[in-house]
């Protein structure tokens, strides 16, 4: 199905598709760029990738399906570096985590946004990176957003849509606002909650003694607040709006819940708390 794919990230994310599409048998070669050539030739002798280089124009040469999975602040970086580079044939698609970033990214770079450029986005991930924490499954069953546009070419929509269903993900279209207000709300205000209450609580009075006592709750609560941190700065920069609203709006949630706990109502307590479990049990857990 894929001639020849071309890498430009193999961490998590590009790693474990280049590991899911081996599987798959749907690709005859994987080239990877990236930075650091000794990441890259981890990726090599992990059977990640085929082969490398690290110059992005040398990489993309001659694929027909390129992915570009770098943090969301090298995607302009990256789109400039290939811009006349690609084969005629060529399919390009991204994996970032906000997608009017890399969109206005791409107008900047090729001057005007390719037709076949799909902008994409795999609902998976873990808090690990880099290629050694990259595995098959990863996408199997999870969901993926493309985001195409008006002038975008349906044919290179159905190969980059085809490349996620070979790995086992369902895939969906979306509007890129749309998606950018729904990514906001769903992971990137979970991730600022997350960082924030580790950073808070490490500047408490005698912060090993409180994280001594942590259970369970406050290891699944914090447990994304272990990603990435450039990662997860860039998706701030890139998805500001969005997340500035859902921030407001927490804190608005967050004031009214601390006049219930100051005036110890318990009735409105009890009332928020279980809506918060009705809500959870029914579309989190189903
Ligand atoms: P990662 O594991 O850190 O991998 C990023 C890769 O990009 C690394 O291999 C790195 O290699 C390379 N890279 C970094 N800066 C670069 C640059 N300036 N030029 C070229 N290569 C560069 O990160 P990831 O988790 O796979 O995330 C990749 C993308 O997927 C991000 O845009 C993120 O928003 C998105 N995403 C992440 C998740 C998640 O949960 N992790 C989920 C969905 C989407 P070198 O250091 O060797 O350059």
């Amino acid at each position: 199905m894929i001639r020849r794919l071309c890498i430009i990230g193999v961490g998590l994310i590009g790693g474990s598709l280049a590991r899911a599409l081996r599987e798959a048998a749907v690709c005859r070669e994987i080239v990877g760029s990236g930075r650091s050539p000794a990441h890259l030739r981890q990726a090599v002798e992990l059977g990640v990738i085929d082969r490398f280089d690290t110059d992005p124009a040398g990489a993309v040469a001659g694929a027909d399906m390129v992915l570009v999975s770098v943090p969301l602040g090298a995607m302009e970086s990256v789109f400039r570096a290939i811009s006349g580079h690609l084969a005629g044939d060529a399919v390009l698609t991204d994996a970032g985590s906000a997608k009017g970033s890399v969109i206005e990214a791409a107008r900047r770079a090729f001057g005007a946004i390719p037709g076949f450029f799909v902008p994409g986005h795999p609902i998976a991930g873990t808090e690990q990176s880099g290629v050694e924490a990259a595995f098959p499954e990863l996408y199997r069953g999870r969901r993926v957003i493309l985001t195409p546009l008006g002038n975008t070419d349906g044919a290179a929509t159905q190969r980059v849509r085809a490349m996620w269903e070979a790995v086992g993900a369902t895939v969906a279209e979306m509007d890129p606002g749309h998606h950018d207000t729904v990514l906001a709300a769903t992971s990137h205000l979970p991730h600022v909650l997350a960082f924030t209450l580790v950073e808070s609580l490490a500047r408490l009075g005698d912060s090993e003694e409180i994280f001594a006592y942590a259970a369970g709750g406050f290891r699944d609560f914090t447990r994304i607040a272990s990603s990435d941190p450039v990662m997860w700065r860039d998706i701030c920069v890139a998805n500001s709006a969005a997340i500035q609203q859902m921030i407001e709006r927490f804190i608005g949630d967050l004031r009214g819940l601390n006049q219930a706990v100051q005036a110890h109502d318990g009735a409105r307590l009890l009332d928020l708390f279980t809506a918060a479990k009705d809500a959870r049990d029914r579309y989190v857990e189903k």
